[in-house]
C-alpha cells in the first residue's frame, strides 16, 4: 500500500520535513515524544491528508494539541505499531536526543571558554603590559574548539545513522500492523483504511465479504494447524482472483473481504463467482498423509455501493447477503437488496 514506504524518504528530505515539523510540534502543549514527533512529522511530510485535516479543525483559532488529543491523532491516522516496536523507538529517540544534547553543550561550553580566551587576549593586546601566555591560551583554546567542533560532527553523523535506524523500524512496525501474519493479506485495518479513502467513494464500487462453510468442522476433524493451511490455501485463491485496484483482506478469523472499485455490479458478482468456483474445485491435501479433504467452500455477499451510504451500512448490506447465501444451502453468491440494479437475487451454483 501507498503508505508502507512513507519513511523511505532520503536523510536530506527527512531533514527538511523536519525542521518544518519541529516547530509546529513545540508549540502544542503535548509532551515532545515520538508519538508527537510521529504525528507532527507525517502532517508536515504532506504525505497523510487525513490526518492534516484532522490537525486543521483541532488547530483552529489558534488551539493548542495536548497529549490525549495527540495520541487520538496518532491510533486514528497512523498506524499503531505493536508496543514492543514503540517502546524501542521510544528508548532509541531518548538516546538520540541525549546524545545530540550532550554534544551540543559540550560544544557550546567550548565555545564559551574560547571567546573568553578571546576577551583576555582583546583586553591583553590592548593593555600596558602583554603577558605572553594569553596567546599560548588562545592557541589551545583554538584546538580545544577544532575538537569540540569535530566531535560534534562525529555524534551528528552517529545519530543520523541512529534516526535512519529508527525509521526502518517504525517502517518495519507500520507494515506489520496492516498485514495479517498468517495470509500475508492486507488485514481488517488496512481495509478499512483503503475504504475510508475518498476517492474510494463512487456508487459502481462494489463490496464482497466472504466466510468459509463449517470452518468449525474442518478444525474439530483435521486440527486447528491444518484449519491454518486451508486459511492460506483460500487466500491464495484470493490472491489469483483479485487483481490491484481491487483488494483482498482478511477481515476476522475466517472472514475475507474484497474491495472491488469502480466495476459496477456485474463485474464484482463474476469476480465473486470466480472466487467461489477456484475454491469448490482446489484440493487441498494433508502434509502427513496426503489424504485429500473434502471439499472446502466459501459463500459471498456482494453490495455495491449505494449513494451517499457509510461504508458501516455497506459491510452490513453485504453480510446480510452472505447470511442469505449461508442460509440457502452455502456455496454460494447473493447479491444484496437494495442494490439499483437487482434486488437481493440469489445466485446458486
Ligand atoms: P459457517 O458455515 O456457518 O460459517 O460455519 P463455521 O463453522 O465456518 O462458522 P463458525 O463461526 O461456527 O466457526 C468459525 C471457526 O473459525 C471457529 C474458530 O475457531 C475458527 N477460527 C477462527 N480463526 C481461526 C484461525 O486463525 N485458525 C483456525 N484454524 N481457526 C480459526
Ligand atoms: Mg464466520
Ligand atoms: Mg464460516
Amino acid at each position: 500500500m501507498a503508505d508502507s514506504n512513507r519513511y523511505s524518504d532520503g536523510p536530506a528530505k527527512c531533514a527538511e520535513i523536519l525542521r518544518v515539523a519541529l516547530p509546529m510540534m513545540t508549540r502544542q502543549s503535548a509532551g515532545v515524544h515520538p508519538v508527537s514527533y510521529a504525528v507532527w512529522f507525517e502532517h508536515a511530510s504532506g504525505g497523510n491528508p487525513r490526518l492534516s485535516e484532522a490537525i486543521a479543525v483541532l488547530t483552529k483559532d489558534g488551539a493548542v494539541l495536548d497529549d490525549a488529543q495527540t495520541w487520538r491523532l496518532y491510533s486514528e491516522h497512523i498506524a499503531d505499531p505493536d508496543s514492543q516496536s514503540t517502546r524501542k523507538v521510544a528508548e532509541g529517540m531518548r538516546k538520540v536526543m541525549a546524545e545530540m544534547s550532550a554534544s551540543a553543550q559540550a560544544a557550546g561550553a567550548q565555545t564559551d571558554r574560547f571567546g573568553d580566551s578571546l576577551a583576555r587576549l582583546s583586553d591583553n593586546i590592548q593593555s600596558e603590559e602583554p603577558h605572553d601566555g594569553v596567546i599560548d591560551e588562545v592557541i589551545a583554546q583554538t584546538q580545544g574548539m577544532r575538537d569540540a567542533v569535530s566531535q560534534l560532527r562525529e555524534r551528528l553523523s552517529a545519530s543520523q545513522l541512529e534516526i535512519e535506524k529508527l525509521r526502518s523500524e517504525v517502517d518495519r512496525a507500520r507494515t506489520e500492523a496492516l498485514v495479517d501474519a498468517l495470509t500475508g493479506l492486507p488485514n481488517r485495518r488496512a481495509f478499512d483504511r483503503v475504504l475510508a479513502e475518498p476517492v474510494a467513494a463512487t456508487t459502481s464500487d462494489c463490496l464482497l465479504v466472504t466466510d468459509i462453510d463449517h470452518f468449525k468442522r474442518i478444525n474439530d476433524t483435521y486440527g486447528h494447524l491444518f484449519g491454518d493451511t486451508v486459511l492460506r490455501v483460500v487466500s491464495q485463491a484470493l490472491r489469483a482472483c483479485v487483481k490491484s485496484p481491487q483488494m483482498a483482506a482478511r477481515v476476522g478469523g475466517e472472514e475475507f473481504a474484497i474491495f472491488v472499485p469502480g466495476t459496477g455490479l456485474k463485474a464484482a458478482q463474476e469476480l465473486a463467482e470466480r472466487i467461489r468456483h477456484t475454491i469448490a474445485s482446489s484440493r487441498i491435501r494433508r502434509k502427513d498423509s496426503q489424504e485429500s479433504i473434502g471439499q472446502v467452500t466459501v459463500s459471498l455477499g456482494v453490495a455495491v455501493r449505494l449513494p451517499d451510504e457509510s461504508t458501516e451500512a455497506w459491510f452490513e448490506r453485504a453480510d446480510r447477503a452472505l447470511y442469505v447465501s449461508k442460509a440457502n444451502g452455502r456455496n454460494r453468491v447473493t447479491v444484496a437488496e437494495n442494490a439499483p440494479s437487482s434486488h437481493g437475487s440469489s445466485h446458486k451454483p
